[in-house]
Protein backbone atom coordinates (compact mmCIF):
# COMPACT_ATOMS: atom_id res chain seq x y z
CA UNK A 1 0.00 0.00 0.00
CA UNK A 2 3.27 2.91 1.03
CA UNK A 3 4.07 1.70 -3.01
CA UNK A 4 0.72 3.04 -4.58
CA UNK A 5 0.01 5.79 -2.20
CA UNK A 6 3.72 7.47 -2.83
CA UNK A 7 3.08 6.83 -6.88
CA UNK A 8 -0.03 8.77 -6.33
CA UNK A 9 1.04 11.34 -4.34
CA UNK A 10 4.31 11.40 -6.95
CA UNK A 11 1.57 11.49 -9.98
CA UNK A 12 -0.54 14.47 -8.77
CA UNK A 13 2.62 16.56 -7.98
CA UNK A 14 4.28 16.76 -11.82
CA UNK A 15 1.83 14.26 -13.56
CA UNK A 16 2.98 14.44 -17.46
CA UNK A 17 0.71 12.47 -19.70
CA UNK A 18 3.61 11.85 -21.66
CA UNK A 19 5.35 9.55 -19.25
CA UNK A 20 2.07 7.20 -18.86
CA UNK A 21 3.45 4.84 -21.47
CA UNK A 22 6.98 4.38 -20.23
CA UNK A 23 6.79 4.56 -16.23
CA UNK A 24 3.22 2.98 -14.98
CA UNK A 25 2.96 -0.51 -14.99
CA UNK A 26 0.28 -2.78 -13.37
CA UNK A 27 -0.09 -3.14 -9.62
CA UNK A 28 -0.88 -6.67 -10.06
CA UNK A 29 1.37 -8.11 -12.62
CA UNK A 30 3.88 -5.08 -13.07
CA UNK A 31 3.30 -5.74 -16.72
CA UNK A 32 3.45 -2.49 -19.68
CA UNK A 33 0.05 -0.62 -19.36
CA UNK A 34 -1.28 0.31 -22.63
CA UNK A 35 -3.56 3.39 -23.10
CA UNK A 36 -7.24 3.76 -24.05
CA UNK A 37 -8.38 7.14 -23.81
CA UNK A 38 -9.03 7.16 -20.05
CA UNK A 39 -7.82 4.15 -19.26
CA UNK A 40 -4.77 1.95 -18.74
CA UNK A 41 -5.11 -1.53 -19.46
CA UNK A 42 -2.65 -4.07 -18.60
CA UNK A 43 -0.46 -5.62 -22.16
CA UNK A 44 -0.45 -9.29 -19.94
CA UNK A 45 -2.85 -11.68 -21.03
CA UNK A 46 -2.76 -13.27 -18.07
CA UNK A 47 -4.12 -10.19 -15.65
CA UNK A 48 -6.38 -7.86 -18.17
CA UNK A 49 -6.70 -4.98 -15.48
CA UNK A 50 -8.40 -1.60 -16.87
CA UNK A 51 -7.27 0.71 -14.25
CA UNK A 52 -9.18 4.40 -14.88
CA UNK A 53 -7.51 7.76 -15.61
CA UNK A 54 -9.33 10.19 -13.54
CA UNK A 55 -8.77 13.77 -13.86
CA UNK A 56 -5.60 13.09 -15.39
CA UNK A 57 -4.51 10.71 -12.80
CA UNK A 58 -4.63 7.25 -12.93
CA UNK A 59 -6.13 5.51 -10.22
CA UNK A 60 -3.88 2.17 -9.88
CA UNK A 61 -5.49 0.43 -7.15
CA UNK A 62 -6.27 -2.62 -8.14
CA UNK A 63 -9.42 -3.06 -5.74
CA UNK A 64 -10.98 0.08 -8.32
CA UNK A 65 -9.95 -1.31 -11.32
CA UNK A 66 -11.76 -3.56 -13.61
CA UNK A 67 -11.09 -6.80 -15.21
CA UNK A 68 -11.60 -7.40 -18.34
CA UNK A 69 -12.75 -10.46 -20.72
CA UNK A 70 -10.23 -12.43 -22.17
CA UNK A 71 -12.64 -11.45 -25.44
CA UNK A 72 -12.69 -7.73 -24.45
CA UNK A 73 -8.60 -7.54 -23.71
CA UNK A 74 -7.78 -9.45 -27.07
CA UNK A 75 -9.50 -6.82 -29.09
CA UNK A 76 -8.83 -3.98 -27.32
CA UNK A 77 -4.57 -5.12 -27.24
CA UNK A 78 -5.09 -5.95 -31.37
CA UNK A 79 -6.49 -2.17 -31.68
CA UNK A 80 -4.26 -0.36 -29.54
CA UNK A 81 -1.12 -2.06 -29.70
CA UNK A 82 -1.30 -4.58 -32.94
CA UNK A 83 2.75 -5.03 -32.74
CA UNK A 84 2.83 -6.06 -29.22
CA UNK A 85 0.66 -8.92 -30.15
CA UNK A 86 2.68 -10.04 -33.00
CA UNK A 87 6.34 -10.02 -31.96
CA UNK A 88 5.88 -10.03 -27.66
CA UNK A 89 8.26 -7.13 -27.80
ZN1 LIG B 1 -1.47 -6.72 -15.00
Amino acid sequence: MMEISSLKTAATMSFDPRLLDGVLVCTKSKSRLIRDGEFLVCSDSDCRMRFEIKDGIPNMLLEEASLLSPEDWTSLMQRLDPQNSSNGQ
